[in-house]
């Protein structure tokens, strides 16, 4: 069974063939929208929960 993929920005549910893409810290992400991906890398640490420390 594939496993379902989130966009990280607002949680729903994407299909990783179709969807835009950034990679971020050595991740792929795939979100639901380009609106989204452009959110995302505007500020990706608050999207990945990544403190830095
Ligand atoms: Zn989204």
């Amino acid at each position: 069974m594939a496993s379902s993929i989130q966009c990280p920005v607002c949680g729903m549910a994407v299909d990783p063939q179709t969807a835009p893409s950034a990679s971020y810290d050595d991740q792929t992400y795939s979100f639901c929208s380009e609106e989204c991906r452009e959110r995302f890398v505007a500020d990706p640490g608050s999207f990945v929960g990544n403190t830095g420390s």
